[in-house]
């Protein structure tokens, strides 16, 4: 099966097509499930309390979720595969974009080892995935970030990139750290947080439940 580059456009630019993970195609959230297993859900609210007010940054926060996992990387992704579900509807999803050869990247401020695992039964050809990278090194887990910002890993810097290079941009997600990527998109599906976020900043976009809506809505482009 040979992708047939380009062929859908959107405003006339080839599209491609941007994904949150935690959340948005795996549900429970990865790293809410893990900090609230290992360290209890009034710390986990705290954390996001403190985000929400500011006095935490979104990279800061991460880590100190991250710093309660206990256990070696298999044990804790065999913990995940057990416990954690991937959207149905995502594998036909990312099948369809490859077929219309839009490219089709998944932007996550979670671990990179996690979303492969519970990715890799679908056995996608063509998914992308940039996330922050886990060490565990003597039972102490940490991220390494992608880059520098306060976020650990800024969604909208690839979403800037597809623009740079003639791309529409389609943006899926739920939280606090997609908002730098809703705020580039040309076109949003949002839900929870980002939805209302999305609302309170007149940033334009679509609720969704899960792919096969946004599938449809994708369908109908031109
Ligand atoms: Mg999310």
């Amino acid at each position: 099966m040979l992708p047939s580059k380009g062929s859908k456009l959107l405003n006339g630019r080839p599209l491609a097509v941007f994904s949150d993970f935690d959340g948005t195609i795996a549900h429970p959230d990865t790293i809410n499930f893990l900090t609230e297993r290992f360290a209890g859900a009034e710390f986990r609210q705290e954390i996001a309390r403190q985000i929400f007010s500011g006095q935490l940054s979104l990279r800061d926060a991460i880590q100190r979720e991250v710093g309660v996992i206990q256990g070696t990387l298999e044990e804790v992704l065999g913990l995940l595969v057990r416990n954690v579900e991937v959207d149905r509807s995502f594998a036909d999803f990312a099948l369809w974009c490859f077929q219309q050869g839009i490219p089709l990247t998944v932007l996550s401020g979670g671990m990179r080892q996690v979303i492969e695992t519970l990715l890799r039964p679908l056995n996608l050809p063509n998914v992308r995935v940039l996330a922050n990278e886990v060490r565990v090194e003597q039972n102490r887990w940490r991220l390494e970030f992608l880059d520098a910002t306060e976020w650990g890993h800024d969604k909208g810097a690839a979403l800037r990139q597809a623009r740079n290079t003639g791309q529409s941009t389609v943006f899926l997600g739920d939280g606090f750290s997609d908002r730098r990527a809703a705020a580039e998109a040309d076109v949003v599906f949002a839900k929870a947080g980002l939805a209302r976020f999305c609302q309170q900043e007149g940033i334009a976009f679509r609720e969704f439940a899960d792919f096969s809506e946004v599938l449809s809505v994708l369908r109908q482009t031109e």
